[in-house]
């Protein structure tokens, strides 16, 4: 599938499984699309179209993370990982390979709109940006990336009162999408450790309280 935009997604292109140390935006477990219904065709233009732009826009933002459509799977995530750890890539602005891995369940779902594909994929440029969490990996944590996604990075890939807006309707994305699949107990916004997901609720405040200023909310914290 060829876009106006200038990306080509291959429809049914699989590529490599992806490094152990991948952190993604969902909880693996809680991945799967609700029912295939959920999801636009793969040869759907609208969706090729807004993801086309949304890469391309974030791409120019942060010009040292590449961004990797995999159209074709239909796992409602994304993720972010180092494809060469050892620094000595060819790129001299992405030495390590820093790439974030959005799969097709995710761009073609039917109730994410640029709004909310933009606040998970800053949410995965997070990853990058916020520096090394608690659990002594390369990654920062859960929260912490959420948090960051809607107080910084959401300001500087959109303009303005836009960037507001727009942080408001992908919250409100994200808990249609996240909350019916959460399968444990989403009433309690609890304390979680640095590699775990703070539940959907603690999630939305999170957003929320990087949209007003607020500080991040103490459920969004990791343990020690
Ligand atoms: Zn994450």
């Amino acid at each position: 599938m060829s876009s106006q935009l200038g990306l080509t997604f291959a429809p049914y292109e699989v590529l490599e499984p992806l490094p152990k140390d991948a952190v993604y935006f969902f909880p693996r477990s809680e991945a799967e699309p609700e029912t295939p219904d959920d999801l636009y065709d793969r040869n759907q233009a609208l969706p090729a179209e807004l993801s086309a732009y949304l890469i391309r826009h974030y791409a120019q933002v942060y010009p040292d993370i590449t961004f990797i459509p995999e159209w074709a799977d239909g796992t409602v995530n994304a993720a972010a990982y180092r494809s060469n750890p050892k620094g000595d890539a060819a790129s001299l602005l992405n030495p390590m390979g820093q790439e974030v891995r959005l799969f097709g369940g995710l761009l073609r779902h039917k109730k994410l709109g640029i709004e909310g594909l933009s606040l998970i994929i800053s949410h995965e440029v997070g990853h990058f940006k916020v520096g090394k969490g608690k659990n002594k990996g390369w990654t920062s944590c859960e929260g912490e990336a959420d948090y960051w996604a809607a107080s910084v990075s959401q300001r500087k890939v959109w303009w303005g009162k836009q960037s507001l807006e727009n942080i408001n309707i992908g919250t409100e994305q994200f808990n249609t999408v996240y909350t019916p699949l959460w399968r444990l107990d989403n009433q309690k916004s609890v304390q979680v450790s640095c590699e775990m997901h703070p539940a959907p609720s603690c999630r939305k405040e999170t957003f929320l309280a990087g949209l007003t200023g607020k500080p991040i909310p103490q459920c969004a914290k990791p343990l020690d």
